[in-house]
């Protein structure tokens, strides 16, 4: 898709800390990392969510977890824990139209959800 940045490092475009990729997947390090472990796993092919994906690509979005878990293998937090959470639209305040799953870990992750007050 154009001018999608994640479509640029999935194609090896846009320069990206790659930590583990597929035939179908690329993960790579967030560049403003919320924990010590702060990795985005994203597709090769352009989808906006996981639900969009799965419509058409289910295998796909499987393959997605796959590499999710070699992630946490090779950071070292599978046994220890760690979150894959993946934010779609504004309310969840999704920066990049591009599916990406964030695995973080590495240390406590807290609650959950934060609360918006109002
Ligand atoms: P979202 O808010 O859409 O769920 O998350 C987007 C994430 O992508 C953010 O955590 C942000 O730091 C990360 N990000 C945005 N642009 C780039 C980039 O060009 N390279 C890398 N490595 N991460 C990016
Ligand atoms: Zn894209």
């Amino acid at each position: 898709m154009a001018d999608c940045i994640f479509c640029f490092i999935a194609s090896g475009d846009l320069e990206a800390t790659v930590v583990a990729e597929s035939d179908t997947a690329v993960a790579f390090r967030d560049q403003s990392p919320a924990a010590p472990v702060h990795v985005l796993v994203v597709p090769r092919e352009h989808h906006e969510s996981a639900a969009e994906m799965a419509r058409v690509d289910a295998q796909g979005v499987a393959d997605l977890f796959a590499l999710v878990g070699e992630v946490a293998r090779g950071e070292g937090v599978e046994t220890t824990g760690y979150r894959v959470l993946t934010n779609v639209g504004a309310d969840a305040g999704q920066e990049v139209a591009h599916l990406h799953l964030h695995v973080v870990g590495g240390g406590p992750l807290g609650a959950l959800l934060s609360r918006p007050r109002g």
